[in-house]
């Protein structure tokens, strides 16, 4: 764990090491920015430096205080998380309590607060106080996914760190990187946001299998009548990935997308790049407009099972109106 495990957030990177390297870090930080940015993994991040004995603008990763940090064995690294639906003003005193008593030698504290717009106005104000005065050297991390809902007196007190969504070519890089197979790495992270929960997805049992039956689905729907359609969703909704119609319907759009892609010259986009030959051969069967047709029944069809139509029935319906639509090829 080290600022160089953080995909993109240049902009946070620079604004925490070059406090590190300055020795200027400020008493309060608020990390806002959307879910699956990569807010808490730089937290603990910027903690390890702070903690760690080089005193350098990343963690060294070798001195005792960084094996320690790994092993989750930092006692002046402090946790807070809302407890139900806020972070109640009794969690705050516990934490000044803690913070007072704890006494590890001598060197800085730090805490993480995950959830800041979830503080309730008693807790904000209770910490306020403390924000404003630390008795000791003492770094509050406050994390947020809705910075507009903290407390104007709040943000007046910290430092903003803003992060943005990762680009999806980043993600790919990085997840490929970890060691991912690239074939599910490129579908992921069209179906997700953040590097957490494209892991999840990737990781999803069936979702290997899922894909291939998009695949599958995707080239039959421009050969095959209904009738043999309807059999193969049976078989679909029969197996594991009946759980996850919807992310099957997101899949099979990516796969239509990749069409036009290829049509646009825009080989670079394709997801499905280990179909690159079929695709290559079949593309034209369709105008920009048919395939465009196919992703409007697609995105219907993800609607309707939405709505909690029987996802077995939005799709036979689904697969009538991908035959309708063949007028437009
Ligand atoms: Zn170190």
């Amino acid at each position: 764990m080290s600022f160089q495990s953080i995909v993109g957030q240049e902009k946070a990177k620079r604004i925490l090491q070059q406090a590190l390297q300055r020795q200027s870090v400020s008493h309060a930080y608020l990390f806002s920015g959307p879910v699956g940015t990569g807010r808490r993994a730089t937290a603990m991040a910027f903690a390890k430096a702070l903690f760690c004995e080089e005193q350098g603008s990343d963690a060294c990763g070798k001195c005792l205080s960084c094996r320690k940090f790994e092993h989750g064995n930092q006692p002046n690294l402090l946790h807070i998380s809302p407890d139900g639906a806020t972070i109640k003003i009794d969690q705050i005193r516990e934490l000044q309590r803690e913070l007072s008593y704890r006494n590890h030698g001598e060197g800085r504290k730090v805490y993480i607060l995950d959830g800041a717009e979830k503080l309730t106005v008693q807790a904000a104000n209770s910490l306020l106080k403390f924000l404003e005065e630390p008795s000791a050297p003492i770094v509050a991390l406050l994390l947020t996914d809705n910075g507009q809902a903290i407390l104007p007196t709040i943000r007046s007190r910290t430092q903003l760190v803003p992060f943005h969504p990762i680009a999806s070519a980043d993600m790919q890089e990085a997840l490929i990187r970890e060691g991912h197979p690239s074939m599910l790495v490129r579908v992921a992270v069209h179906l997700a946001s953040g590097l957490d929960a494209c892991r999840e997805i990737i990781q999803q049992e069936g979702f290997a299998e899922t894909r291939n039956l998009v695949i599958q689905l995707g080239k039959e729907s421009l050969t095959k009548y209904t009738a043999a359609m309807v059999t193969l969703s049976q078989d679909i909704f029969k197996s594991n990935s009946s759980q996850q119609p919807e992310q099957l319907m997101s899949m099979l759009l990516l796969w239509y997308k990749d069409m036009i892609h290829f049509q646009a010259g825009r080989e670079d986009a394709i997801v499905y790049v280990d179909q690159l030959d079929w695709i290559r051969n079949h593309a034209f069967a369709r105008s920009a407009e048919g395939w465009v047709s196919c992703m409007e029944s697609t995105l219907e069809a993800s609607k309707r099972i939405r709505a909690h139509v029987a996802p077995q029935l939005a799709f036979e319906q689904f697969l009538v109106n991908l035959q309708e639509g063949r007028s437009l090829v």
